[in-house]
């Protein structure tokens, strides 16, 4: 059993022969499209393509004026590219732990880590569940600092009634493979902010504006397009969004079930007011398990697992440049070695997801105190 599998149908294969049929290749009309209903989902005024999510978070730290001497403020408990995506602009990332519950940044810890370089603060929606964004944005605006929502795995989830990505000044969605809906890769930037709108036009195609004839060249920008190609692939599956995160969510509540009483393995908690996407269904292992030999007795049973994410003072670029003890960031390391991501997705039946449940029980019976 996989742990993930794209929801993909022959729409979106005759989506991209329409596309290679018209000779139009690049960022054009389906483009257009494509961001038109992502930015009517969020409920947002402007939402902007681009080639990943990875480039989307730099685009959009660069166009909010992040650079070399800046810290921004992000949690630890993440996949790298949040981290990659400071760096990328000169900025130093400041690692900050999370709430073991929601896996997201512990909102209490972020005021302690502002410091006069402070820039943005960079909040992830871990495995779709939104993080506490009103404690973070009155944070934010207490110093006056831009929230950025790396909601890479997000789309359609929900906090307080409103949609991940229109939480803060800009966000971010993924359209990976393994994340809600898929472009084989792509991203988008979502924002009601005009100007920022302006600055993401221009850099997203190499600092150039149109004019009548040809185009002048105002900034030193990038080329961070998404293609036609990609984006009718992402029009069709705007069109099954709501159905694949409903699947999602009914499957969630089955694994809650049969997961309820497995001794060492918490289900995930949701938080009051929060609708999640369960882009990852995440359990957390008690200490005592070693989560890496669970990974591996579930794979004999022919359940693929693997970790929740990373805690990212542990990847050996990041410990060797910043040096970050694990004393500093408990949570976040507890996180690391503890949590199991299991399979979750629509082509799953009960009795595949009851398989998952037995295969669980007996992988950590293998796995206690080794
Ligand atoms: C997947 C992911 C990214 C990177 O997305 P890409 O589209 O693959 O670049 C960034 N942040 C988080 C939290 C992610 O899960």
């Amino acid at each position: 059993m996989r742990l993930n599998v794209p929801v993909l149908g022959v729409e979106e294969a005759a989506a991209v022969a329409e596309v290679l049929a018209s000779g139009y290749l690049t960022q054009g009309p389906r483009t257009a499209e494509f961001e038109r209903l992502v930015a009517a989902k969020a409920g947002v005024a402007y939402a902007f393509a681009t080639s990943s999510a990875t480039t989307g978070l730099h685009l959009a730290l660069h166009a909010l004026g992040v650079g070399p001497g800046d810290e921004v403020v992000i949690p630890d408990f993440s996949f790298p590219a949040t981290a990659n995506a400071v760096v990328e602009t000169g900025a130093t990332p400041v690692f900050v732990d999370i709430d073991l519950d929601t896996f997201n940044i512990d909102a209490t810890l972020i005021e302690a880590a502002i410091t006069p370089r402070t820039k943005a603060i960079m909040p992830v929606h871990a495995f779709g569940l939104c993080a506490d964004m009103d404690a973070i944005n009155a944070v934010a605006a207490a110093h006056g600092l831009p929230v950025l929502e790396d909601a890479a795995c997000a789309l359609a989830g929900s906090y307080r009634g409103r949609q991940a990505g229109s939480l803060g000044t800009a966000g971010v969605y993924s359209f990976h493979p393994r994340k809600v809906i898929t472009t084989g890769e792509g991203g988008m930037i979502t924002t009601s902010d005009p100007e920022l709108a302006d600055r993401l036009r221009v850099l997203r195609a190499h600092g150039a504006v149109r004019g009548e004839l040809y185009m002048e060249f105002v900034d030193a920008g990038y080329n961070y397009r998404l293609s036609d190609v990609h984006a009718a692939i992402g029009v069709v599956q705007m069109s099954r969004l709501d159905g694949i995160v409903e699947q999602r969510r009914a499957r969630a509540r089955v694994l809650d079930g049969l997961l309820a009483d497995v001794e060492g393995a918490r289900v995930p908690v949701v938080p009051e007011g929060i609708e999640p996407t369960y882009q990852s269904y995440v359990v957390l292992l008690d200490q005592g398990i070693d989560r890496d030999e669970v990974i591996r007795s579930m794979a004999r049973r022919d359940v693929e697992t693997t970790l929740g994410t990373y805690g990212m003072h542990l990847q050996p670029y990041f410990r060797d440049r910043f040096g970050i003890g694990d004393a500093l960031l408990p949570n976040s390391t507890r996180a690391h070695r503890q949590a199991l991501t299991l399979p979750l997705y629509e082509q799953l039946d009960e009795r595949d997801l009851e398989l998952v449940r037995d295969a669980l029980v007996a992988s950590i019976a293998e796995s206690r105190g080794r």
